[in-house]
């Protein structure tokens, strides 16, 4: 019953994607969420393994947008500073962006990747747009009050998840 809000892949963390992986699945492109996906909640740091595993895929041809229901305020400065293409006022789970994302990159939705750490936000938005998902654990704990009560929502999805995975 919850399965249309599972990811089509799970990682701990965004920087466990390998290049490698990638290529495998036939993934030529990355559009990742921005707030506990990539830094802390509204965090302007970029850690050294994330900026690390950017410059990976990079050198490994694959391109790379970041789309963030958050403000252009709070997106361009981040993405500016770490020379990283980007989306603002996503309206993820909506697949309007995202899509519009897609075409402005050259690309098609099965060659996407969409990396976030929310089930209602991100990987219902690839759901919706039809582009694959990997789901990442929240790097931070500064979440909003909204947040943390869909963090609360999602627990029995991922329950599930974890279940189902297990039996395979
Ligand atoms: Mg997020």
């Amino acid at each position: 019953m919850f399965d249309r809000f599972f990811p089509t892949y799970d990682f701990p963390h965004a920087y466990d994607i390998t290049p490698e992986f990638l290529q495998a699945e036939g993934v030529r492109a990355i559009i990742s969420d921005l707030d506990d996906t990539l830094t802390c909640h509204d965090s302007q740091e970029l850690a050294p393994e994330y900026r690390a595993w950017l410059d990976r895929i990079a050198a490994a041809g694959i391109r790379f947008c970041i789309l963030s229901n958050n403000s252009e305020e709070r997106t361009r400065p981040f993405c500016d500073r770490n020379g990283l293409d980007f989306t603002a006022h996503a309206r993820k789970p909506l697949r309007r962006a995202v899509l519009a994302t897609v075409e402005r990159m050259g690309i098609t939705p099965d060659e996407v990747l969409l990396v976030g750490d929310q089930i209602f936000t991100d990987i219902l938005c690839g759901k919706n747009a039809g582009i694959r998902t990997a789901a990442v654990k929240p790097i931070g704990n500064r979440a909003t009050k909204f947040i943390a009560v869909k963090r609360f929502l999602e627990r029995p999805i991922w329950r599930a998840y974890f279940r189902r995975k297990e039996d395979k």
